[in-house]
C-alpha cells in the first residue's frame, strides 16, 4: 500500500532562514514545527525534508557537516517526541558550484527531482501528500511532482505551521 508524506522545506520552515545554517548554534526552530511533525507522525504521514543546500556547492560547508547537522536536528525532533523520517537534499548550484557540484541538476528546486525520488523510494501516493515551503520554488517543485496540497508560509502570509497542522 502507498504511503502519504508531509514534505518540509528546511530553511524558513523547520529552522529560521538565517542563511547557510549548518551548525546547532545557528539553529532557531520555527514556532510550531515540533507540534506539526508530531501531528503528522500520528496521522500516518512519512515526514521528509527536501532542501536545496547550495552552501555545499559553494564550499561553505561540507557534505559531512550537513549530515552531522541533520543528525543533530533529527535528535532534537526525537527529544520533542517527533520523527523527521527522511532527508533529501540538493548539494548543487548551476553557477556557483565548485567542481562537479557546479551543474544544472534535476534535484535543485523548482526542479521536482528530490520529490520524484522520494515518491519511488518511499512508495508514496503524491496526491495524498503535502508540501510546506517558504518560497515559490518549493511550491513549483511540488506542483511538478504531483503533490496534492501545498502550503506557502512566510512572515507576510496568513498561513502558518498551525494552519498546516489543522489541515492534516
Ligand atoms: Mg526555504
Ligand atoms: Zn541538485
Amino acid at each position: 500500500m502507498q504511503s502519504k508524506a508531509l514534505f518540509l522545506d528546511r530553511d524558513g520552515v523547520i529552522n529560521e532562514d538565517l542563511g547557510y545554517v549548518h551548525r546547532a548554534e545557528q539553529c532557531v526552530f520555527v514556532d510550531g514545527i515540533f507540534e506539526l511533525v508530531r501531528s503528522a507522525n500520528a496521522a500516518g504521514y512519512i515526514v521528509a525534508v527536501v532542501t536545496n543546500q547550495a552552501g555545499i556547492a559553494r564550499g561553505l560547508y561540507t557534505d559531512a557537516q550537513f549530515h552531522d547537522f541533520m543528525r543533530w536536528m533529527q535528535g532534537q525532533f526525537a527529544l520533542n517526541g517527533a520523527s523527521l523520517d527522511h532527508v533529501y537534499y540538493c548539494p548543487h548550484h548551476p553557477q556557483a558550484g565548485k567542481g562537479v557540484l557546479r551543474q544544472t541538476c534535476i534535484c535543485r528546486k523548482p526542479e521536482p527531482g528530490m520529490l520524484k525520488h522520494a515518491c519511488v523510494e518511499l512508495n508514496l501516493d503524491m496526491k495524498a501528500s503535502i508540501l510546506v515551503g517558504d518560497k515559490e520554488s518549493d511550491i513549483e517543485a511540488a506542483r511538478r511532482a504531483g503533490v496534492g496540497r501545498t502550503f506557502l508560509i512566510g512572515e507576510n502570509d496568513a498561513v502558518s505551521l498551525g494552519t498546516v497542522q489543522q489541515a492534516l
